[in-house]
C-alpha cells in the first residue's frame, strides 16, 4: 500500500556502533563464523536525507572523506532503498544525501547505518508503509549490523549477529575514539583470525561453534558502571586486526597511559574505541591523544536507533 505522504524530503538519523563484546565461533562449512556480541550504539551519527526522484542515486558529504566510495548501485545506502522499494512495489525512485560521520570501513558500522536510515526515510518517504518488522527483515538481507543500526540501544546479537535481543543497560558511558586514516577489511581481519586459530591450534581451545556473550559484560551494562565494564570489554578481531595494522598497538598504549579505563578495537577495526570513568576523563583524554595527532571523537552510548528528524 502507498500512502500519499506530500513529503518532499525526510531526515533520518541512524547511529554507529561499538562491540563491546564480540566472541568468534568456529568457521563453518560455508567459510562464515557465528558470533555473539554485545553492540552500544554511540552518538556518532548518519545524517539521511531523501528526496522524491524518479531514479536511485546517492551523495556524500561530511568530516568523513568520501572520494572514493563508490555511488553505483553497489552502495549499500542504494541497495537498501531499491530493496524497499521493490519490496513495497513502488515505482519511483529516491535522491539521498549523507553526511557521513562514521568512518569508511572502519569497524564502526557506518555503512550498516546508511542502509538502515535509508530504509526507514525511503518508507516515510513514499509512504508505503513496511512497517518496523518488515524494514528489520529487508535490514537483515542487506548486512548483519544493519538491524541493529535500527534498533539501536544496547542489545545481544547472535548467528551473524543479525539475531537481536534487547539487553538491559543504565545510564551512559563515555567514549572517545581514535579514528584511523585507513580502513579494514572485515573478511581480511576473519581470515586473519582463521590463520591465527590454525598455527596456535595445539595452544588455545578450538573456537565454540555456537559462541555466547559473557555473563560479566551483560552485568556491566545493566549496572550501567564503566569500571566494571572496562574489565570486561572484550573482542576476538583485536589481535588479527593489530596483526594486520601494527600501529594501533601504539593507539591503545597511549590511551591506557592517558587515563582510559581500557580501549578495544572496535569490530574488525581500526577504530580504537576508549571507555572513560566520567565526561572529564574523556575529555582529557580527547585532549592527549588529539595533542598526539591522532583524530579523535568522544560520543556517548547507548543512543537510540534510526528515527525521522523533524528538520
Ligand atoms: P562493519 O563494522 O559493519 O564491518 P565497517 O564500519 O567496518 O562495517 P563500512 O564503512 O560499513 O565498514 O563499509 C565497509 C565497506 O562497504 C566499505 O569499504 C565500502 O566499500 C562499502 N560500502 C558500501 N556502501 C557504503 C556506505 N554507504 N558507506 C560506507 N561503506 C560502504
Amino acid at each position: 500500500m502507498t500512502v500519499n505522504t506530500g513529503l518532499r524530503t525526510v531526515h533520518v538519523r541512524a547511529p554507529g556502533k561499538i562491540n563491546v563484546f564480540l566472541k568468534v565461533g568456529a568457521v563453518m562449512d560455508d567459510g562464515y563464523h557465528d558470533v555473539a556480541t554485545a553492540y552500544q550504539a554511540v552518538s556518532l551519527y548518519e545524517e539521511v536525507r531523501a528526496y522524491q526522484a524518479d531514479d536511485f542515486s546517492v551523495s556524500f558529504t561530511g568530516p568523513i572523506d568520501t572520494s572514493e566510495l563508490i555511488t553505483d548501485g553497489s552502495n549499500l545506502a542504494i541497495r537498501a532503498a531499491r530493496m524497499a522499494a521493490h519490496k513495497a512495489g513502488y515505482r519511483g525512485g529516491v535522491h539521498l544525501e549523507i553526511v557521513k560521520n562514521v568512518p569508511i570501513a572502519g569497524g564502526m558500522g557506518g555503512g550498516s547505518a546508511d542502509a538502515a536510515a535509508t530504509l526507514l526515510a525511503c518508507d516515510t518517504l513514499w509512504g508505503t508503509e513496511l512497517g518496523r518488522e518488515e524494514l528489520l527483515l529487508l535490514a537483515a538481507r542487506l548486512g548483519a549490523d544493519v538491524p541493529f543500526a535500527f534498533t539501536g540501544g544496547t542489545a545481544i546479537g547472535t548467528g551473524r549477529g543479525d539475531q537481536l535481543s534487547p539487553a538491559l543497560a543504565k545510564g551512559t558511558f563515555q567514549w572517545v575514539l581514535a579514528l584511523a586514516d585507513f580502513g579494514s577489511s572485515t573478511p581480511e581481519v576473519y581470515r586473519e583470525l582463521d590463520r591465527h586459530r590454525d598455527r596456535h591450534a595445539q595452544d588455545i581451545f578450538p573456537a565454540q561453534t555456537q559462541p555466547s556473550v559473557d555473563a560479566d559484560v551483560l552485568q556491566a551494562l545493566r549496572a550501567g558502571d564503566p569500571h566494571m565494564l572496562a574489565e570486561s570489554l572484550y573482542n576476538d578481531l583485536q589481535a588479527p586486526a593489530l596483526h594486520l595494522a601494527p600501529s594501533l598497538a601504539k593507539v591503545l598504549e597511549l590511551g591506557e597511559a592517558n587515563g582510559a579505563l581500557a580501549g578495544i578495537v572496535s569490530g574488525s577495526g581500526p577504530t580504537v574505541a576508549f571507555l572513560a570513568a566520567d565526561l572529564d576523563g574523556a575529555l582529557e583524554l580527547q585532549i592527549a591523544l588529539s595533542a598526539a595527532r591522532y583524530t579523535v571523537v568522544r560520543a556517548t552510548g547507548p543512543v537510540h536507533g534510526a528515527r525521522v528528524i523533524s528538520d
